[in-house]
């Protein structure tokens, strides 16, 4: 069966292609992407499969082929949202909505999924075990897709995950894996400081939410490096504080927003308890009210190391052209909700390279001019397949 879904693939690199150009050029926001996800229903008519749409808490799609031959239940996961981004790229395939962009190579994702998951279906009768291809919404948007599919049950009988992600630090045939904790978790937080108004020559007979609110993000930078082990890592981005007011005029509240990620659960829960002790510290130190909100959403990336290893193996093994390079990754600051599949199943997520040719310095994901080598999607195909082939081997 390898040897075939291979050659079954490299005859299709063109429609993958075409595919990925499609949804390219119609790019949809998180939450709202009705006509992706029809293109991709559409795509599975009549085809010899089961199919649940509206999965979750949006457009989510998950579409079951049972092999003939008994095995273990695999999901393959591809996402299929855009950005609030407007495109700046010369490609004749750009956004037709502008203002919204493909910047992250979902497109891309979705495209070698649908092909990779149409030859599983034909090749049925010599595939072991059941293939569950999850279709993501939303995946750049708090909360995203993946946490509600999880938590629909549809997957409950998996035996493990997997997912990869475009990467532009890597030419096309590199892939790139990382064992155990691989990508941050992350939290929003809003704190809202309420004061008392004032004259600003009477500041006695006030009660200064500035002060109480410079104090804070003083205090705050004290989390990452007098409380935490210098083992551990960790970040905290105050990237909002509403302190315009009038020079003479003592503000009456202030509200601040932040940023936190982390790369393990435990340095989550140290960190979460840390501000919450700061912010009680400065109520009681100036006499503010604070009401703070505090949003972990999507947790720290752990790829299973043995299932990681077993990948590996595989596709240094692999004898496809295509997969040239096998190489261990650096861990990385972004966030991803691939990992709440991986909270509940053993699974991995892979980085395909994906910088596009001849350009020295690519721009990385989420960039208004993001571009990919387009040949990075055979080898996402063909790397996937080379999974789903030895797993059940
Ligand atoms: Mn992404």
């Amino acid at each position: 069966m390898r040897e075939r879904l291979m050659t079954m693939l490299e005859e299709r690199k063109k429609e993958i292609i075409a595919i990925r150009r499609h949804l390219h050029e119609n790019p949809e926001l998180s939450f709202q992407e009705e006509k992706t996800a029809q293109y991709i229903i559409d795509f599975y008519e009549g085809k010899d499969i089961e199919i649940a749409t509206n999965v979750g808490n949006g457009f989510g799609i998950i579409v079951t082929i049972k092999g003939t031959k008994s095995g273990k239940t695999i999901g393959l996961r591809a996402d299929f949202d855009a950005l609030p981004i407007v495109e700046e790229t010369d490609v004749p395939f750009k956004s037709k909505d502008e203002g919204v962009m493909h910047a992250c190579g979902h497109d891309g994702h979705t495209a070698y999924l649908l092909v990779l998951a149409d030859c599983l279906i034909q090749l049925k009768n010599e595939l072991s075990g059941t293939i569950k291809i999850i279709h993501q919404h939303a995946e750049e948007t708090p909360p995203g897709g993946a946490k509600s599919i999880v938590e629909s049950g549809l997957l409950d009988d998996l035996d493990a995950v997997y997912g990869i992600h475009l990467f532009p630090m890597h030419p096309a045939g590199v892939i790139a894996y990382r064992s155990g904790f691989a990508m941050a978790g992350r939290t929003y937080f809003k704190l809202v400081i309420q004061g008392r108004g004032g004259h600003g020559s009477s500041p006695h007979l006030a009660n200064d939410s500035i002060i109480a609110g410079a104090h804070f993000v003083t205090a705050i930078q004290t989390v990452i490096s007098r409380r935490l082990s210098p083992f551990d890592v960790g970040v905290i981005t105050i990237g909002s504080f509403d302190g315009k007011g009038t020079f003479n005029v003592i503000k009456d509240s202030v509200e601040l927003e932040g940023d936190v990620r982390y790369m393990t659960d435990t340095t989550q829960k140290r960190i979460e308890e840390e501000v919450l002790r700061i912010v009680k510290g400065i109520e009681v130190e100036f006499g503010v009210t604070c009401d703070l909100e505090y949003v972990a959403d999507y947790p720290p990336l752990y790829n299973t190391p043995e299932l990681v290893a077993d990948v590996v193996q595989t596709l240094i093994q692999s004898e496809q052209k295509e997969i040239q390079e096998v190489v261990e990754g650096p861990m990385l600051s972004g966030s991803e909700d691939f990992a709440y599949y991986l909270k509940k199943f053993p699974g991995a997520f892979l980085y395909i390279g994906s910088a596009p040719k001849g350009v020295e310095n690519p721009f990385f994901n989420h960039h208004p001019k993001w571009d990919i080598d387009e040949d990075a999607l055979l080898v996402a195909a063909k790397a996937v397949a080379e999974i789903v082939c030895s797993y059940n081997k």
